[in-house]
């Protein structure tokens, strides 16, 4: 599949260029901040790999001088453009999402955000993550003069949609029922044929993994859905609350098929709204 020939490691990279785009946008203050320290635990191993060398990139970029910074960020746009898939990994930091027991959703989310990463650019998609460690998005949104840490949060997010215009944003999530015997996966997507067309393939192939039947809805209320002109789909990956979803959720085996069937669907959307473009594009 020609298309996806490129690998582009982009993850904190893309967030932090992103930011350096607009420069005299409030964003650039996220740009600058740090990351934030990784916890222990074997999700995260990849992402401090991932991160480290994308750490020093930027940091190299701060400190050239301002004459080549313009010509940088040109070089920057155009590569932009040619994000395929952002990650927007649900909840981070303060904001643990739902739970069982000690069992956090924004840790099952990370899990399988960073394999999502990882996958896809193994099969060429310029993949993009929005959280690659456990802090809250609303940690860097200084912006917004909101003194809600949920609006911050989701502002910051839709931020960096807004930036890298991505063909698709998948939204990671994972669900809560009072009944345990409720499971599966839950597909949320925008009024908008890419987005309904993202969520179809997205509830097929978790639906085959879960061997469930769930059907997708609008998620007219949501404010990932609402706003950003870029297809977003918010996918609730399962049940923290019903054992077999929770076990798919929280084993090594379980995140690789949940990811599998999340890339699989994405490869199909893709190739519905592929730009064709060069090797050196
Ligand atoms: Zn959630």
């Amino acid at each position: 599949m020609t298309c996806h020939r490129t690998i582009t490691a982009v993850c904190r990279t893309v967030l932090l260029s992103a930011a350096l785009l607009t420069a005299s946008s409030p964003a650039a203050q996220a740009a600058a901040k740090p990351d934030k320290p990784a916890p222990s635990g074997a999700g995260y191993a990849s992402a401090v790999v991932q991160s480290g060398p994308a750490k020093r990139k930027t940091a190299e970029r701060m400190q050239k001088p301002a004459e080549s910074e313009q010509s940088e960020r040109k070089g920057q746009e155009a590569s932009f453009a040619t994000v395929d898939v952002l990650i927007d990994v649900g909840h981070g930091g303060i904001d643990g999402g739902t739970s069982y027991g000690g069992l956090l959703e924004k840790h099952l989310n990370l899990a399988v955000g960073l394999r999502l990463y990882e996958h896809l650019c193994a099969l060429g998609v310029r993949a993009a993550l929005n959280r690659t460690h456990d802090y809250a998005p609303s940690d860097d949104n200084t912006w917004l003069g909101s003194r809600s840490r949920h609006h911050r949060d989701l502002a910051q997010r839709k931020l960096l949609i807004d930036a890298l215009q991505p063909k698709l944003t998948i939204s990671l999530h994972t669900n809560w029922a009072n009944h345990t015997s409720i499971r599966g996966p839950g597909i949320l997507y925008q009024a908008n044929p890419p987005s309904f067309i993202a969520a179809r393939l997205l509830a097929d192939r978790l639906n085959r993994l879960y061997g469930t039947s769930s059907i997708p809805y609008v998620g007219k209320t949501l404010y990932l859905l609402n706003h950003p002109k870029p297809p977003v789909v918010i996918v609730e990956m399962g049940f923290i609350s019903n054992p077999a979803d929770r076990a798919m959720l929280t084993e090594a085996n379980g995140q690789q098929q949940i990811t599998e069937a999340i890339a699989s669907a994405v490869i199909d959307y893709l190739l519905v709204y592929h730009i064709p473009r060069t090797e050196n594009q």
